[in-house]
């Protein structure tokens, strides 16, 4: 059973937090979107200019690609999973996020990790790939392939605006992770 109340607690300190620099920069903070009881949790890498406007995550280009990715690939809508980011507030011209940005932020998705259980986490792109999986191995590498992660399962995929930049193959790629993904759900037919 997920905790409701955790998380929207946390959700609010988040929400005045400054730990770290890009505070000064944002809206708002990006903290997530979802069930909080969802046994499928997705983590992206950083809110960009929609999302900073909007307080929600994936809400932009990628977003679309992955709500689609999502309905045709899984049968579900973004209500029935939970959608986080390594770092909850936008970089400034959608630079990647700097390592002390991700450490001062980690403990925000910890928290959410710790508080939804999920069974399943799909990571996308690099950033929260290396930084869940604690590798420096690229995402070309670690994709193809689920990794244990606590008591839940890790499937890597590439992130939608690489699909969006590369194309079909990647995007192929990605709907055959999150077939992987369906199938640890037990979600297959
Ligand atoms: N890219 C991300 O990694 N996260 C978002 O929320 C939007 C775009």
């Amino acid at each position: 059973m997920a905790s409701t109340t955790g998380l929207a607690d946390l959700a609010r300190e988040a929400s005045g937090c400054t730990l770290c620099p890009l505070s000064e920069g944002r809206t708002q903070v990006v903290f997530g979107v979802g069930d909080a009881g969802a046994d499928l949790l997705f983590v992206g890498e950083a809110p960009g200019r929609d999302e900073d406007l909007q307080g929600e995550p994936f809400v932009g280009r990628s977003g679309k690609l992955l709500d689609r990715l999502m309905a045709e690939e899984l049968g579900i809508d973004r209500s029935r999973c939970y959608i986080a980011n390594v770092v909850k507030c936008r970089p400034p011209d959608n630079r990647d996020p700097k390592p002390a940005e991700i450490a001062a932020c980690r403990p925000y998705l910890a928290g959410q990790i710790d508080l939804i259980r999920p069974v399943v986490v799909v990571t996308l792109g690099n950033f929260a790939t290396k930084l869940l999986l604690d590798t420096d191995q690229g995402i070309t590498r670690l994709r193809g392939a689920a990794y244990p992660f606590g008591d839940a399962h890790l499937v890597p995929t590439f992130h939608p605006a690489a699909a969006l930049r590369s194309g079909g193959m990647v995007v192929a790629q990605m709907r055959s992770d999150l077939v992987r993904a369906k199938e640890l759900l037990g979600w297959a037919a």
